[in-house]
């Protein structure tokens, strides 16, 4: 058969090929299974003012790999936005992180932290995703200022319908951020249309801000910019005491890194709170 329907059918029988299929169709049951038997939990990353006051945390979601331990996102998300397994997880996530807002709500050292929250392509796309949000906001009856969706730039390419879905959640109160600022392809005009409260300067840019001057130029333009459009500048992947420092001259408002803690479960988190969370880094 193969030889009869010429050369280009013989492609479908490359063995190559075929075990990659195999290694895929395994990976996507192995997630199905992860989302049945409800192997993920949330870390929670600290966020610091410039008086080094944890204001914030960030939710990220961690595999319990029955056999290969801890699977980070960066595995799991691109697997889960291609298979649609991201709604599930991303609606597990949404739900997690605000019943742990509410938890947070119960603790005098927690007053006021915010929760972000990072939002996919394919989740936000959706047609029901604002009335999604709402639903667990009515259902968790969290303080909806406190919590902060995450979006990135790829996200705002059809402006409009991004814009209105974002304004909806922006009236019950969620704010948004930016995240991996820099490094999308989004019009700056587009800013300008969109409820944002934040940028999140994405790491690469800190991480090389010492050593490429150009990177140093790019994180102090964005901070100068967002200060104009009246938006707040977070500052991801801050490593070193010396990134830091560069970054409060700069005027940087908010900072995360592993200086400040790394991604932890909740419990080490609300501990590194009541200590008055000095640095874990
Ligand atoms: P992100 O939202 O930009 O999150 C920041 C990532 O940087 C996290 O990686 C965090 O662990 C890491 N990080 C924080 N501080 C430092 C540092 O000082 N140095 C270095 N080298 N890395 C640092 P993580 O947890 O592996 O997550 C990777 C990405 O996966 C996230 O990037 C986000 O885009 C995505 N992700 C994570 N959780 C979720 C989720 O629940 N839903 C969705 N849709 N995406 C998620
Ligand atoms: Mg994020
Ligand atoms: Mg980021
Ligand atoms: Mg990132």
């Amino acid at each position: 058969e193969a030889k009869k329907n010429g050369r280009n059918s013989l492609r479908f029988f490359d063995p190559t090929m075929q075990a990659a299929a195999t290694v895929r169709a395994h990976a996507e049951q192995d997630l199905q299974r992860a989302v049945e038997n409800g192997e993920f939990e949330l870390f929670y990353q600290p966020q610091v003012d410039a008086q080094g006051k944890m204001v914030g945390a960030e939710a990220l979601l961690r595999w319990h790999h029955p056999e290969r331990g801890l699977v980070s996102p960066g595995e799991v998300i691109p697997l889960a936005e291609e298979t649609g397994l991201i709604i599930p997880i991303g609606n597990w996530v949404m739900k997690t992180a605000c019943a742990q807002l509410k938890r947070w709500a119960t603790l005098p050292e927690a007053q006021g932290l915010t929760m972000a929250v990072n939002v996919s392509a394919r989740q936000f796309a959706r047609e029901d995703f604002v009335n999604f949000v709402l639903k667990v906001l009515e259902d968790t009856q969290i303080d909806p200022t406190l919590l902060e969706l995450e979006v990135t730039e790829s996200m705002m390419l059809d402006i409009d319908t991004a814009a209105a879905k974002m304004q909806a959640l922006r009236t019950a109160g969620v704010r948004f951020s930016v995240d991996d600022f820099g490094t999308g392809y989004s019009s700056l005009a587009h800013l300008t249309r969109i409820p944002i409260a934040k940028l999140k300067i994405d790491q690469s840019f800190v991480q090389h801000m010492g050593d490429r001057q150009a990177d140093l130029v790019i994180v102090q333009t964005v901070i100068a910019m967002a200060h104009s459009l009246g938006l707040c500048v977070v500052a991801e992947g801050v490593e070193t005491p010396t990134q830091h420092q560069q970054l409060l001259n700069d005027g940087c408002n908010v900072f995360q890194g592993y200086l400040f803690g790394r991604p932890q479960p909740s419990g080490a988190l609300e501990r590194q709170l009541l200590q008055g969370n000095p640095p874990a880094g």
